[in-house]
């Protein structure tokens, strides 16, 4: 494991008015006419934010990676992209992903695939895989993606950024297009700790458009990125931090097993103490995550009908108008999903399947709960290994859900989570990155922040 240092990236990349770098800046035109104006443009003035296609645009098409949506624009925007805009962003563009959101490569968009940065052979993860290579090949600061069960988290690790998820609640879901309500959530990706922490802080809080964005206040985030605490020998002095036991163990690739021990290591030397706990539960959450997500899916999809939105595909009978429509505008991972979730919802099977689900996630929250009065901060790999090649795992579903097992827990629970890289392994030409995943307590993001910045 080849652990490489990253100063620049403790800059903000943001703040391009504060630098005074330009002497003429190529605006878009309503940036243009408020500084004109004198008006005091946003902290998030002129910056390039890149937006997953499942997150609506009024003024581009949203596709959801789907085509059954293809052409399709939004008559508004998202709550999480009309505040970035306030604020001054500009959005550069709509960014790839698997079909509405289930897959882990992005090799699940209806439209096209996409590469990893580090090694144009590979997948860049998913679903948000599009936010996170955009990131990575310094497209855009920031961008936006969508996690229910690791999709910012995973690609975030496969290309070498930051990913972040924030707590369920955390940050308003209208206009995301509904893949399993109970779990989704907008997390944002930077190529800094900082700059994630500005994009998130940008778009928290409570949405009277959401019913389930929470009241909880939105502290300012970055409120100790700028004390001194950094410099001090030990910054992290006294914080306790648990390393995951059940996430380095069979499975789990050897390079990225040691890269997170690195990880650990350093934790030490700023002053943490650093234990192993076990989640006992924690295998459960695959299973589980995938009935539930399978099943809320098959409810949420139902609106796909080929008349309220997108294509039609048109029929006498209006059975099959709906049969037809969908049967031509879903690919075979989504329709795959629904018939997971018809079948786990149906009498006879949802005692077996969709109620062991819910009391299993509830033995899962109740663990991190445990797990979080005993530690500060819990963390493990973000994901089992780094990027695969594109083609790897796409004629094996089960293999791509396995992958998933460093993730889903933390959308069962609620949780945020933090990943940035710390460290590589060979591969491609400049080698391939490791994420290391942080786990806060709910609405614990500030200190998430505050860690993840001196750890990088
Ligand atoms: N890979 C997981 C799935 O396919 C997670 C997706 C996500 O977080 N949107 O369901």
């Amino acid at each position: 494991t080849l652990q490489t240092p990253r100063p620049l990236s403790r800059l903000p990349r943001f703040l391009p008015f504060s630098t005074n770098a330009s002497i003429t800046l190529n605006q878009a035109d309503s940036l243009d006419r408020r500084i004109a104006a004198g008006e005091d443009v946003g902290p998030l003035a002129g910056v390039l934010v890149a937006v997953k296609d499942n997150i609506c645009t009024a003024d581009m098409p949203s596709t959801g990676g789907s085509r059954i949506l293809e052409g399709y624009r939004p008559p508004f925007d998202a709550t999480a992209v009309k505040r970035a805009k306030e604020l001054g962003a500009i959005v550069v563009g709509k960014t790839n992903l698997d079909e509405f959101g289930m897959g882990s490569t992005t090799e699940g968009s209806a439209f096209q695939v996409t590469a990893n940065p580090w090694d144009l052979s590979r997948v860049p993860g998913g679903s948000s895989g599009g936010s996170a290579a955009a990131v990575s090949a310094r497209q855009c600061v920031v961008s936006l993606g969508s996690d229910t069960g690791g999709s910012v988290r995973q690609p975030a690790s496969f290309c070498g950024v930051v990913g972040l998820k924030p707590t369920y609640g955390r940050v308003s879901r209208f206009g995301l297009m509904a893949y399993a309500s109970s779990l989704d959530t907008i997390g944002c990706f930077g190529s800094s700790v900082a700059d994630a922490g500005i994009l998130l802080h940008a778009i928290s809080g409570h949405d009277r458009f959401d019913a389930t964005s929470s009241n909880q206040d939105v502290p300012n985030f970055l409120s100790h990125f700028v004390s001194a605490s950094s410099f001090e020998s030990k910054p992290l002095k006294g914080l306790r931090v648990g390393l995951i036991r059940e996430t380095i163990g069979d499975g789990v690739d050897a390079g990225v097993i040691s890269a997170i021990h690195s990880a650990a290591s350093h934790f030490e030397e700023l002053g943490c103490s650093v234990n192993e706990v076990s989640l006992p539960s924690f295998s459960l959450g695959l299973p589980a995550y995938y009935i539930l997500a399978s099943s809320e899916s098959s409810s949420n999809l139902s609106r796909y009908d080929g008349i309220r939105y997108g294509n039609q595909v048109y029929a006498d009978e209006l059975d099959s108008l709906y049969g037809s429509s969908r049967a031509n505008g879903f690919g075979s991972e989504v329709k795959m999903r629904i018939l997971m979730g018809t079948y786990a919802l149906s009498a006879g099977y949802y005692d077996a399947y969709y109620k062991r689900a819910q009391q299993v996630r509830t033995i899962i929250r109740n663990s991190f709960t445990e797990a979080l009065n005993q530690n500060d901060i819990l963390i493990s790999p973000a994901a089992p290994s780094p990027a695969y090649k594109i083609g790897e795992k796409k004629n094996d579903p089960l293999a791509m859900y396995a992958g998933d097992i460093m993730t889903v827990n933390v959308n069962l629970a609620g949780l945020p989570a933090l990943v940035l890289p710390c460290g590589f392994v060979e591969g491609g030409t400049a080698g391939l990155p490791i994420g290391l995943q942080m786990i806060g307590a709910a609405f614990g993001e500030e200190e998430l922040l505050r860690v993840g910045h001196i750890f990088e």
